[in-house]
């Protein structure tokens, strides 16, 4: 669970706010990805006329490539600056994570930028060369290209 919403209405007599969580998790990202592994950590002090909420998020994410569909780690090193009004009674360090975290979530997540995905014919991940499809059209258009070459010289 994530305890993070922070009683600040004392925050004048008592001073800085610190603290962390080892493993919070965003419901909102679950559809995105399939596993969390992150911390948060917080520290809140009043400054003239404001609150200000310093706060980091660290860890990975183990989301599914959107073009080979395979599992790949995601690191998370985020780091946010959030103000509130004086005299704020209440600070919900998870939900200003939530939304930095969503924020910073590609929109197609890929496991390499070299990804090249499924291959159409097949169906299994291209592995470096173009798979099947290299072999029915590239090296046929070679061969056959030098077979031409041969038979003009002649
Ligand atoms: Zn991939
Ligand atoms: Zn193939």
């Amino acid at each position: 669970m994530n305890n993070l919403v922070i009683n600040t209405s004392k925050i004048a007599e008592t001073g800085p706010l610190r603290g962390a969580v080892e493993r919070y998790a965003s419901a909102s990202i679950d559809d995105i990805a399939r596993r969390q592994d992150l911390a948060v950590s917080y520290e809140i002090t009043a400054i003239e006329n404001a609150l200000l909420l310093r706060g980091s998020i660290r860890g990975t994410l183990t989301m599914n490539c959107a073009r080979c569909l395979d599992g790949f780690e995601f690191p998370v090193e985020l780091s946010f600056v959030q103000t509130y009004p004086a005299g704020t009674e209440t600070v919900d360090v998870g939900e200003e994570a939530r939304q930095q975290l969503v924020l910073s979530m590609p929109a197609m997540p890929v496991c390499a930028e070299s990804c090249k995905g499924l291959c159409p014919v097949c169906g299994k991940k291209i592995d470096g060369a173009l798979c099947c499809r290299r072999d029915e059209t590239q090296p046929d258009d070679i061969r056959w290209e030098q077979l031409r070459k041969l038979l003009k010289k002649r």
